[in-house]
């Protein structure tokens, strides 16, 4: 059986944070919360006959805040899913944050069988969690963790941000030194970017320098591989068995269904985008939607064609520590592609980018740190 992937979005958030631009809203009312759940258990249902023959490796709830859903919201949503093929050992996780949970949420989300948490905690200096526009402060984060682990969560995500503004690496040390002692599975750790129209942009905030950033981003990577975490994508880091099965199949050009406004799906060969507008996507989904017609409504849904595999190969494989496997590339290319591409690979080796070995073309952290511009080298000359 082919295997699937699902993402299912949730666009609220008790506040906006101030680098924001991800889609969620913080002005919702529990009845537009309520009309979002029915519009999103109806576009699951819609897809159920479609996938029946799809093994579902793993599902993930991302937001937006998926930790502010109430108890029968939840319920509604894993009702819907359990007419999927699950595995039985698949990879169900959901981001929370610090302070939308308690014990009994916790135990609830846990019961419902999620078995990986992404917290995001992006600092441990409450002064830098305070400009950043977060809810919780660094006590609220210890406090959900420890009781992640106590209602038995064992596999863990933390997302850390760095560049933060203002940030020195001394004060990166002590979120990384913070983080590292608690020991999660998994740690995820972001440049922050100025997005457009989010606050920072407006407010014209200024991130550390190029130089700098770098030597945050490099820092990061060595602190934690002397932790005993393994750098295998550009932003995320694992101990041994906990790399993220969900962020993995995408990398790999997994198929995948994203359910909710703005969710993007890659399935049978096709790549489409739902809308941002949160009404348009509730009004259209309305419970007699087939599933082709939430994939071709323009009303709601952005076709971006037919997959490119050979663009994408080399897009996501460069993120991966893996790399790009020449023997693979080979077929997938009908071409030498070490002699095709000789003047980039061995550039790129030379300046300390990349390395090329046993079959593998992979990016160093230094490599990691400017992947865009060496994947455009390779894009470039393709085109
Ligand atoms: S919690 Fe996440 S999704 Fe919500 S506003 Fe903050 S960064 Fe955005």
């Amino acid at each position: 059986m082919r295997e699937l992937e699902i993402y299912i979005h949730f666009p609220f958030c008790a506040r906006k944070c101030a680098y924001c631009d991800f889609c969620s809203f913080d002005s919702l009312s529990e009845t537009e919360r309520e009309r979002y759940v029915t519009a999103l258990v109806n576009e699951i249902s819609a897809f159920a006959d479609t996938a029946r023959d799809r093994a579902v490796r793993s599902v993930f709830f991302g937001g937006g805040t998926p930790s502010l859903l109430i108890e029968n919201q939840l319920t509604e949503i894993f009702s819907a899913l359990s007419h999927y093929n699950i595995l039985s050992d698949a990879e169900i996780s959901m981001e929370i944050n610090p302070k939308t949970v308690d014990r009994e949420k916790l135990e609830f989300i846990r019961g419902c069988g999620v078995n990986r948490l992404s917290i995001g905690m992006q600092s441990a200096n409450d002064s830098e969690l305070f400009m950043l526009g977060r809810l919780h402060n660094r006590e609220d984060f210890l406090t959900c963790y420890h009781l992640a682990r106590e209602v038995g969560f064992d596999n863990i995500n933390v997302d850390i941000m760095t560049a933060l503004p203002g940030q020195s690496i001394s004060e990166l040390e002590k979120t990384l030194d913070f983080t590292v002692s608690l020991k999660p599975e998994h740690i995820s750790a972001y440049i922050l970017k100025i997005e457009e129209n989010t606050p920072f942009a407006k407010r014209k905030i200024a991130t550390p320098d190029e130089e700098l950033t770098a030597d945050m981003y490099l820092y990061t990577c060595e602190r934690l591989k002397n932790a005993g975490y393994s750098h295998y994508e550009i932003s995320n880091f694992a101990r041994d068995g906990y790399r993220c099965l969900h962020n993995m199949g995408y990398w790999q050009g997994a198929d995948y269904l994203g359910f909710g406004v703005s969710a993007s799906s890659l399935f049978e060969g096709k790549r489409y985008t739902h809308t941002r507008n949160f009404y348009e996507y509730i009004d259209f989904s309305d419970g007699k939607k087939t599933a082709d017609d939430y994939i071709n409504c323009e009303e709601i849904t952005e076709n971006e064609g037919e997959s490119d595999e050979k663009y994408e190969y080399i897009m996501l494989s460069l993120r991966l520590s893996d790399g790009i496997l020449l023997e693979r590339a080979n077929e997938l290319f009908g071409f030498d592609f070490y002699l095709h591409f000789k003047d980039i690979i061995d550039r790129t080796v030379k300046a300390g980018l990349a390395t090329l070995d046993g079959g593998r073309y992979f990016l160093t952290d230094r490599g990691m740190c400017v992947s865009s511009s060496v994947i455009c080298e390779f894009l470039l000359r393709m085109s």
